[in-house]
């Protein structure tokens, strides 16, 4: 089974005004029944640089959503840990992008009441919440007044907070603050790949203490900063994390249709081409059942309530 933390398929679907059930992208129903995915999470990733108003905006994205979702029973949207079952692919929604609360609590409970229980604190600009971590510009910087606000808001309502982009600052100020894990849906190893996306070692120890999960991102520029996505870069920054941190910590967030990188895992469906190459290096079915879907889930029972 899996459950994959992070994915861009939405904002594909919103420009092209295109399908879930079936498409050219790395995601779709068709492809994700094949990898059989137990729970995927769908980002609605708005670009405040592009957009009139990124509340509206996301709430667009929300509506093509629960259309795509409606079309199919064996994809449901589930909000609930009690909602995933191994019946049916549960689909989550998250948000890329914490400026849409434009500083307002209220849009927050706004999102939760629609069904997103996580949301990546911030993208690639500065907004309500914090800095990004975006070419180390704002590398110390933590977070603002109103996003310990949101980390204490996230934590009573019961839903994931995502440090992934944010600045090293934010993400220990996230540590801080939060009563509950977090995450960091789509980050990998700085010390394999020194970029500004990946979680130094000392950040990783930390989130595992804190309990929470960080999904390998399958972006060859976060991988090795080449073109090509190759396995055994993933395989790299899992063994890597492994013997840092243990096998806890460590979850799937392939960024799929969020990448434009030559891949070697071309779509979700050929996911099983990375537990081969786990149980090659050695992994056991445990380890492999924890990387794949059981680290998740265990930090989305603990934090989501409904
Ligand atoms: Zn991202």
């Amino acid at each position: 089974m899996l459950f994959d933390l992070h994915c861009d398929t939405i904002l594909k679907i919103y420009k092209d005004n295109s399908q879930l059930n079936k498409n050219d992208y790395h995601i779709s129903t068709e492809k994700l029944v094949k990898a059989n995915s137990l729970v995927q999470f769908f980002a609605m990733f708005v670009n405040m640089e592009q957009v009139d108003d990124a509340f509206v905006t996301c709430n667009e994205m929300i509506d093509v959503f629960e259309r795509e979702i409606a079309k199919s029973d064996i994809i449901r949207k589930g909000t609930a840990p009690t909602d995933i079952a191994d019946d049916h692919i549960t689909a989550i929604l998250t948000i890329e992008e914490g400026g849409v609360l434009k500083g307002e609590l209220a849009n927050l409970v706004h999102f939760y009441k629609r069904g997103v229980r996580s949301i990546v604190l911030t993208w690639n600009y500065q907004n309500e919440i914090g800095y990004p971590n975006y070419k180390y510009i704002h590398k110390d910087k933590g977070l603002k007044p109103f996003g310990i606000e949101v980390v204490k808001k996230m934590n009573q309502l019961g839903m994931l907070v995502d440090v992934s982009h944010l600045s090293d600052g934010g993400f220990y100020d996230c540590i801080k603050h939060s009563t509950k894990p977090i995450i960091a849906s789509h980050s990998n190893a700085r010390s394999v790949h020194d970029h500004p996306r990946n979680l130094t070692d000392e950040m990783i120890l930390l989130l595992r203490d804190n309990g929470g999960v960080m999904g390998i991102n399958f972006y060859s520029q976060f991988l090795d900063g080449s073109n090509f996505s190759k396995v055994s870069l993933i395989v790299k920054h899992i063994k890597y994390i492994r013997d840092l941190a243990g096998i806890d910590v460590i979850a799937l967030g392939s960024d799929y249709d969020g990448i434009g990188c030559e891949l070697e895992i071309s779509d979700i469906s050929k996911i099983h081409i990375l537990k081969e190459a786990l149980q090659k290096e050695g992994f056991s079915q445990v380890e492999i059942d924890k990387i794949f879907y059981q680290n998740a889930l265990r930090v989305y029972q603990q934090v989501v309530t409904d």
